[in-house]
């Protein structure tokens, strides 16, 4: 018997699972704790009457469990205690099959563990709803739903028809996070943004919790340390109550996989508000703070108060006792650039639609490319930055998520008033693409799959899943993705997915393109 069994994300051993421990660095009693607390979730949601608090204990679980979040076994078991007093005291126990999700017949577990997976990731966007005080009962009433579901019998249909499910609701749950951050922060307007850190001491901030950057700025106001954003956080610095602290000073560094090498001996702590965090190299542990359902062992962790609120004076003294660098350092992206765009959020291209439209009409915009997703180590996500380099120049890149960082310091030019590339903001902001295709195919009376625009995706963990199951629910098809195909896409699976959406796994950027010219 293998000493764990995890295969939820594209970096998986050997393309098919972490059996020893995890490729992300996840050891296996981390792994097996997992295992119970997702058990015992299932328990939770089989009992449950639907209580906000059983399903703020499932979201919060289920986010523990998302690749490069939690690697601290004992963080973990307090959150499963919970969970199992809560089912206790509803009198539940253990279904069967809650230990055994990955067991059994191969098309059935690939459908279980997508939808188990799917809702790893909408738990992310619906915990970061619900920080800005947001919530919504039809997804609520789903994590009790889906997660029950998950040890019942189903046919084939029946999964399809839970996963399709998922993707609507996900749907919802972007919605609804859409409008939390920008009732909280406004609408994202472009910014340039810039990759020099400046002398002094300072403060890196990455994973997607606005929430945690806005109570750091604030706290961190007047006092001399600046504050740089770290890949997925990026998007901040379009949001008008967040831009205006004039020392939120500009992005450090690239997406999550290079952290070990950039922050080598870094001179300023580092908060990880949610994944993606790696192991911590010994030059920085020292100055590496967790908060939320992030956690390592023996790294500082920053909790909430009841009502929510953090103390971040320690991070804060440490800048301070740092210093930062003694003169300016001017950090590059993957092609040298020193400072990339954001802030072409949903609405800020809703409100160029006109001109856009224009360019569509009058052929000087030929095609859109959303090219968007998680980055990651593997060597073949190189493809992702020669596409956006081969593409023509009448086209238009939509981006959005950390995948970005492959080609957002690249100046492949303007078309019209816009630069080509348009980062739309982080992963969650694929709602506002969707928002954007509407929009599109109303204005020019089409559907959204008769219109100019192809998806090329590339994905890593759970909330690429939610991401991919909402798009295919639309009916969206011919999505381009990679740089592999999920572990858990049983051959069956995969075709049934290719059928019914035309779903096609990367090949070479010339070929694609090719292909999608030709269609
Ligand atoms: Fe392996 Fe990914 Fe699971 Fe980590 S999260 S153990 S890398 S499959």
């Amino acid at each position: 018997m293998s000493e764990m069994f995890c295969y939820q994300c594209e970096q998986t051993a050997k393309g098919v699972a972490c059996t020893v421990a995890g490729v992300c660095g996840k050891k296996a009693d981390v792994a097996k704790e997992q295992d119970v607390l997702t058990a015992e979730l299932i328990a939770l949601a089989k009992v449950s009457s639907g209580a906000l608090k059983d399903v703020d204990l499932i979201v919060d679980g289920l986010f523990r469990t998302v690749t490069n979040v939690n690697f601290d076994k004992a963080s973990i078991e307090d959150h499963t205690a919970r969970v199992r007093a809560a089912r206790e005291l509803a009198g539940g126990t253990l279904p069967e099959g809650a230990d055994t999700l990955f067991e059994g017949n191969g098309d059935i577990v690939s459908l279980r563990s997508t939808l188990l997976f799917g809702l790893r990731g909408m738990a992310a966007y619906a915990h970061h709803a619900r920080v800005l005080g947001m919530r919504d009962a039809q997804v609520d009433a789903f994590f009790i739903k889906g997660m029950a579901a998950l040890v019942d019998e189903h046919s084939v249909d029946e999964w399809l028809g839970l996963l399709m499910e998922l993707g609507q609701v996900n749907l919802a749950c972007m919605a609804l996070l859409d409008t939390a951050n920008t009732t909280a922060y406004g609408d994202p307007l472009p910014a340039e943004v810039t990759h020099e850190i400046e002398a002094g001491p300072f403060i890196v901030v990455t994973g997607h919790d606005l929430h945690d950057l806005k109570m750091l700025l604030e706290q961190s106001k007047g006092t001399g340390v600046n504050i740089y954003t770290h890949c997925e956080m990026l998007p901040a610095h379009g949001y008008p109550e967040l831009r205006k602290y004039d020392h939120l000073r500009g992005n450090f560094g690239t997406a999550w996989q290079n952290q070990q090498k950039e922050f080598d001996g870094l001179p300023a702590p580092i908060l990880f508000t949610t994944n993606c965090l790696m192991p911590p190299r010994a030059s920085y542990a020292d100055r590496v703070y967790t908060t939320s359902v992030v956690a390592y062992p023996e790294m500082a962790h920053i909790g909430a108060d009841e009502a929510g609120a953090k103390d971040f004076s320690a991070l804060i003294a440490q800048a301070i006792a740092l210093g930062g660098y003694s003169t300016p350092v001017q950090m590059k992206g993957i092609n040298e650039g020193t400072t990339v765009m954001t802030g072409f959020g949903r609405q800020a291209i809703l409100d160029n639609a006109g001109t856009i439209i224009d360019a569509v009409k009058a052929g000087s915009i030929k095609h859109f490319y959303l090219v968007g997703g998680c980055d990651g180590a593997k060597p073949g996500r190189n493809y992702y930055t020669d596409f956006v380099r081969q593409t023509p120049s009448d086209t238009v890149i939509l981006t959005l998520a950390c995948g970005k960082f492959r080609f957002n310091d690249l100046d492949i030019g303007t078309v019209g008033p816009f630069p080509r590339i348009l980062d739309m903001g982080q992963c969650n902001d694929a709602y506002g693409a969707v928002q954007v295709a509407v929009a599109l195919a109303e204005a020019f009376e089409c559907g959204v799959n008769d219109l100019p625009l192809t998806l090329v995706l590339s994905w890593y963990e759970q909330k690429a899943v939610c991401i991919l199951l909402s798009l295919l629910s639309l009916g969206i098809k011919n999505i381009y993705i990679g740089p592999s195909l999920p572990a858990f896409f049983s051959e069956t699976v995969l075709n049934v997915l290719v059928d019914m959406f035309d779903l096609h796994p990367i090949t070479t950027p010339a070929a694609d393109l090719a292909a999608i010219a030709a269609s």
